[in-house]
């Protein structure tokens, strides 16, 4: 069970957590996220071509997202699994993981759902003060997940565990690695 993925709205606590699985499953944390954020915040050329999409609360092109991953995944510290955040985030990033996976024989042995009300969601967001947290950008990111993102959960149906992401940290993290414990 080493090779997953996280997917909930913008503020359901996905890094939080991916952080706290990836420590106690050993893997490697990949974040888009913070790959976009780090560029930018190093002021490279690919952090200059992403900024505003973050700025504004939409998805970066498919191209650029999936050739970071694809070199990310590329890394020998992926080899014995990993924790995608963030990624895929709609149905032909979904299409393109899989098939560069399958290149090297590998599939994902699950996709973990954190379930969150969009007003829990909103509320937390408002509260974290990231500078993408305001509200018509928080609004944004949360049409773009019912668009784009959610249709994964469907794509993703024979491998998903879904998990209540509301309660503390701990409690969640607990939850998520004996649902997927549960799965074997
Ligand atoms: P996150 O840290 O996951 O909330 O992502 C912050 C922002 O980075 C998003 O609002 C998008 O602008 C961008 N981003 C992160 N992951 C992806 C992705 N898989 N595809 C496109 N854009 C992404």
């Amino acid at each position: 069970m080493t090779r997953l993925v996280l997917v909930g709205p913008p503020g359901a606590g996905k890094g939080t957590q991916a952080t706290a699985l990836s420590e106690k499953l050993s893997i490697p944390h990949i974040s888009t996220g913070d790959l976009f954020r780090a560029h930018i915040g190093d002021g490279t050329e690919l952090g200059r071509r992403v900024k505003q999409y973050l700025d504004d609360g939409d998805l970066v092109p498919d191209e650029i997202t999936n050739q970071l991953v694809e070199e990310r995944l590329a890394e020998p510290d992926t080899d014995g699994g990993f924790l995608l955040d963030g990624f895929p985030r709609n149905v032909g990033q979904a299409d393109v993981l899989s098939k560069v996976l399958a290149e090297s024989d590998k599939k994902l042995d699950a996709v973990v759902q954190l379930q969150v009300d969009e007003d829990v969601v909103v509320q937390r967001l408002l509260a974290r003060g990231r500078a993408d947290d305001n509200e018509d950008v928080i609004r944004n990111r949360q049409r773009v997940y019912r668009a784009e993102t959610a249709p994964l959960l469907d794509y993703y149906r024979d491998i998903l565990v879904t998990v209540d992401g509301v309660g503390d940290v701990e409690e969640i993290t607990n939850r998520v690695l004996s649902a997927l414990r549960d799965r074997t």
